[in-house]
């Protein structure tokens, strides 16, 4: 249930995605951006790396 499988087309929010099939890492800024296809091997599956987590960005403590 922790790793979601994401596929080319599918929206996601900003965060770090890594290919598959070669671990290629890419950026996504925006929320519901469509997730491409991969341009180092043309893979189609994702996952999630991380996600930016946009309700908790102001930092209060520290
Ligand atoms: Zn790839």
């Amino acid at each position: 249930m922790s790793h979601e499988r994401l596929t080319t087309g599918s929206e996601v929010p900003c965060g770090v995605y890594r290919c598959n099939a070669c671990a290629k890492q890419i950026d996504v800024q925006e929320d519901k951006t469509k997730l491409p296809q991969c341009s180092a091997c043309g893979g189609f599956a994702w996952r999630t790396k991380r996600e930016c987590k946009i309700s908790d960005s102001t930092q209060q403590s520290r």
